[in-house]
């Protein structure tokens, strides 16, 4: 009998499957297309003794020891709760339904009521690391009550990435938890990647280099401080050449970001949080700009591209590359801060309780945004508890004194060039805020009062709801 099953024989639930029967656990699986179940054994090799391929959720719940856990490995949203509906036919009261996709996971609290109101447990469960990960590895992050994860918790860990042996895999809280972690996490990367991409277009636009030369750019920070898996394959993809023309492959990718929505909403949750993950939004929106050609290409004519090349603005080219260095570095911990205050907040919202220094934990190894970096911010959990805000705790605050300069000259050179760099600009924005102690919003208070009688704080009296003088009337 197997010990768990999975239905969803995708990319993703393939190599989840593999890797479960990798770790001594027979696994029983099942795909809407079921001619895919077939080529999947195919191409098992010697795993195949531990798995068990079933043509419908019927022959499945019956291949399976009770009581059961099946593993949904499907596209998001619809998909989910259709086949839920389906396996949840063949189950019995007291089986359980893991959902490993990229759920929304306002999707996953109405799951876990709808599937516990029919006695069955539900478990929304986020995974990192893509097709790889799911093969030899990857960070889980599991929502789950506390008797449902003890159930499983065992080959979730087996499974999961490890850092220095510890697993990469924890439970983040009840419900959605998991997959709020998730979506966060897909925001970080999202803000990661996008600066890396203004990094890159400063040096190719800016400075003229050649995807080679950036290639040895990226080799060498990921020997530094930025060491990470995202900093590693910009370098790989740098480097690759087009077997079709021989060309650069980075030269002959067309510039439109897909995106299939966990960094969106990282970004809207954060906005429903007030939270302010302005890295975030900044990445999400510089996708759907590369995905406006038409209006990109149509601007260009109409305005004129920008005369890009910064020269020597920022020094000799070794000084502009160690300045590009520093910029990322004070970009991701702005990016960083900015996610954890988001995690923070839902956390508080939602009375979850996350382990933040856990999640820093877990994402060390296994993940798309693994990096040295993370086990800098794991520590300083576990050194200081709770945290108010990344960036104003060591190493971090010492290692913004020491970058924010280069993030400006860095922000200032491109702008002033017209390569855009929104995440780098909010970055830096984000940075100028945290260190003003007086802002300008008694100016929007004023306005706000002027034109709604909203009423204003003042900074001489204790005291709310404060009218200024046009509130007395006409006159
Ligand atoms: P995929 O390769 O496109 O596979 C999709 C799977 O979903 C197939 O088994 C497909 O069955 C099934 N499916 C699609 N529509 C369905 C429907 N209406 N009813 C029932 N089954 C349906 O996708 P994937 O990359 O493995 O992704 C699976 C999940 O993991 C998604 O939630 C994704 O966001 C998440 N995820 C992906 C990655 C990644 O790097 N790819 C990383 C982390 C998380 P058929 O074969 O019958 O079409």
């Amino acid at each position: 009998m197997a010990d768990i099953g999975l239905v969803g024989l995708g990319v993703m639930g393939s190599n989840l499957a593999l890797n479960m029967a990798e770790k001594g656990y027979t696994v029983a699986v099942h795909n809407r297309t079921t001619s895919k179940i077939d080529t999947f054994m195919q191409n098992a090799g010697p795993l195949a003794e531990r798995l068990v391929p079933c043509k419908t959720v019927g022959e499945l719940a019956a291949a399976i020891t009770p009581p059961r856990p099946v593993v949904i490995m499907v596209k998001a949203g619809s998909p989910v709760d259709e086949e839920g509906a389906k396996i949840a036919a063949d189950l019995a009261r007291g089986d359980m339904l893991i959902d490993a996709g990229n759920a929304n996971f306002h999707d996953t609290q109405r799951r876990v009521k709808e599937f516990t109101a029919q006695g069955f447990d539900f478990i929304g469960m986020g995974v990192s690391g893509g097709e790889e990960g799911a093969r030899h590895g990857p960070s889980i992050m599991v929502g789950a009550s506390e008797p449902a994860w003890k159930r499983v918790e065992k080959i979730i860990l087996d499974i999961s990435a490890k850092f220095d042996g510890e697993p990469c895999a924890a439970l983040m809280g009840p419900d959605g938890a998991g997959h709020f972690v998730k979506t966060i996490h897909n925001g970080i990367e999202y803000a990661d990647m996008q600066m890396i991409a203004e990094v890159y277009g400063i040096m190719r636009d800016g400075l003229g280099m050649s995807p080679e030369e950036m290639a040895d750019v990226f080799a060498k920070w990921n020997e530094g401080r930025l060491k990470s898996y995202l900093i590693e394959i910009t370098g790989k993809v740098l480097e690759a050449k087009d077997p079709d023309t021989g060309k650069p492959m980075v030269e002959i990718i067309l510039d439109t970001a897909g995106q299939k929505g966990t960094g969106r909403w990282s970004a809207i949750e954060a906005q429903d949080l007030g939270v302010p993950a302005t890295v975030i939004e900044a990445a999400v929106a510089a996708r759907g700009l590369s995905a406006q050609r038409e209006f990109r290409l149509a601007g260009e004519k109409l305005f004129g591209a920008a005369d890009t090349a910064i020269g020597d603005a920022l020094g000799d080219r070794a000084t502009t590359l160690d300045a590009l260095e520093q910029a990322l570095l004070a970009g991701k911990i702005a990016a960083y801060a900015q996610g954890f205050a988001v995690l923070s907040k839902a956390s508080e919202e939602q009375n979850w309780n996350l382990p933040l220094a856990t999640v820093a934990k877990i994402w060390r190894a296994g993940c798309i945004i693994r990096s040295v970096f993370l086990d800098d911010i794991s520590r300083s959990y576990s050194a200081s508890g709770s945290i108010e805000n990344l960036m104003m705790i060591e190493p971090f605050t010492g290692w913004l004194k020491a970058t924010e300069a280069n993030l400006r000259k860095v922000v200032s050179a491109g702008l002033l060039k017209g390569i855009p760099m929104p995440a780098l600009a909010n970055a830096l924005a984000y940075f100028d805020y945290a260190r003003t102690g007086r802002t300008t919003a008694n100016l929007l208070q004023g306005q706000r009062d002027f034109f709604g009688a909203h009423g204003f704080e003042r900074t001489d009296k204790d005291g709310e709801g404060f009218h200024g003088p046009w509130a007395m009337g006409p006159g």
